[in-house]
């Protein structure tokens, strides 16, 4: 025996998605990103399961990319936020890391390095997310400067991050586009390549044309959009987290439920408790009528959610209940874009903090 809960990872569900970005610009190259350990999804699982078709990683630091190819992945791994200090270059140097610079010191850093080999670069650009990058005007200059180095291998991409592009309606993303085509316009003659689309600028934004993509919630099966979108249907959700009923009582009509009674029966009322909680990545401030999946119907959570239990309103439902019985806290049938919205946050946080003490089962590994 063992405790119920448990997040089934569906790596076919993950190459189909990857599958999709590919497919939503034929023209570019996809780079899958698994940073946090894929989002929770478990990063040397997820890695391996797009090995064969991913032409590079990324990652938001070099530990991660250590442990990449500790486990045997061989393609290139960018850094997003560049080294975090000089002697992070050669290390980069020594695994094939790329970096992503952004800043002047780490400008310096890969001028001034004592490399035998030439590393590969990008250059971010702040184009209005004002969070990492370099001056758009200052794009030309770091360029040359790159591009004269000994340090730095051709091809050198530049790149910038959208903030708004999972609003569809904000003018906000084309502000950027044409920041971000007047720096590199600038950089006429010269040998690049651009990088641009996360994963809502992929499903969304189909006339942005990019050299890499850098797809990451959109792999793990879950929509950047709070409006349903016809590219977003397509996406199935890699993570089912799962656990069961262990327990279920009858109370009566102003019996409350749960630490502080935070929620009090207005009628006779069925409660179930699941063996889920706050230690396992289930979000503690998810209010009263948070769904949660039972025999396929959404009941809500009644009462606080505890360290390893939840209490769910089951009146409603018709069908057999026991002891066992199979939960869903998001899938199938249920998205964490729904759940996360219930509990004021986003389903790349639900997903990305779920703890270590939660097994991962992953199925459908080709
Ligand atoms: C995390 C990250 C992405 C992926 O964003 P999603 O919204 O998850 O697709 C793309 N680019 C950069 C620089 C990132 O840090």
């Amino acid at each position: 025996m063992s405790r119920p809960t448990s997040a089934i990872i569906d790596l076919r569900a993950l190459r189909e998605n990857f599958i999709l970005a590919q497919k939503l610009a034929p023209n570019a190259k996809s780079m899958p990103m698994v940073k946090a350990n894929a989002y929770g999804h478990g990063m040397i699982e997820v890695a391996h399961a797009l090995a064969d078709c991913a032409p590079a990683f990324g990652v938001a630091c070099i530990e991660e990319a250590l442990a990449l190819r500790k486990a045997n992945i061989t393609q290139p791994i960018l850094l997003l936020e560049g080294p975090h200090s000089a002697d992070e270059v050669g290390i980069a140097e020594q695994h094939g890391f790329w970096l992503m610079l952004e800043n002047h010191n780490q400008l310096q850093a890969v001028l001034s390095a004592q490399l035998s080999t030439a590393i590969t670069v990008w250059i971010k650009l702040d184009t209005g997310m004002h969070r990492l990058g370099f001056q758009p005007e200052d794009a030309t200059y770091i360029y040359q400067q790159l591009s004269s180095s000994p340090n730095v291998a051709e091809d050198i991409v530049l790149a910038t991050h959208f903030a708004c592009a999972d609003d569809l309606k904000s003018n906000f993303t084309d502000k950027q586009l044409r920041c971000f085509k007047s720096a590199v316009d600038n950089l006429d003659g010269s040998e690049h390549s651009i990088s641009l689309a996360n994963s809502a600028a992929i499903l969304g934004w189909p006339s942005i044309q990019d050299d890499w993509q850098r797809p990451g919630y959109m792999l793990y099966g879950a929509s950047p959009f709070s409006e349903p979108h016809e590219n977003a249907e397509q996406l199935q959700q890699v993570m089912h987290f799962q656990s069961a009923i262990i327990s279920t009582r009858s109370i009566k009509t102003g019996e409350s439920v749960g630490y502080t009674a935070n929620w009090t029966a207005q009628r006779h009322s069925t409660i179930a408790t699941v063996a889920v909680g706050y230690g396992d990545g289930y979000p503690r401030h998810a209010p009263n009528g948070t769904p949660v999946l039972i025999n396929g119907v959404k009941c809500p959570l009644v009462g606080r959610v505890s360290m390893d239990m939840i209490t769910v309103d089951i009146t409603d439902l018709n069908s057999d209940i026991e002891i066992g019985t199979d939960v869903t806290l998001w899938g199938p049938g249920l998205s964490v874009t729904e759940v996360a919205v219930h509990c004021g946050t986003i389903g790349y946080e639900l997903l990305t903090r779920m703890p270590a003490r939660v097994p991962r089962i992953y199925i459908n590994a080709k």
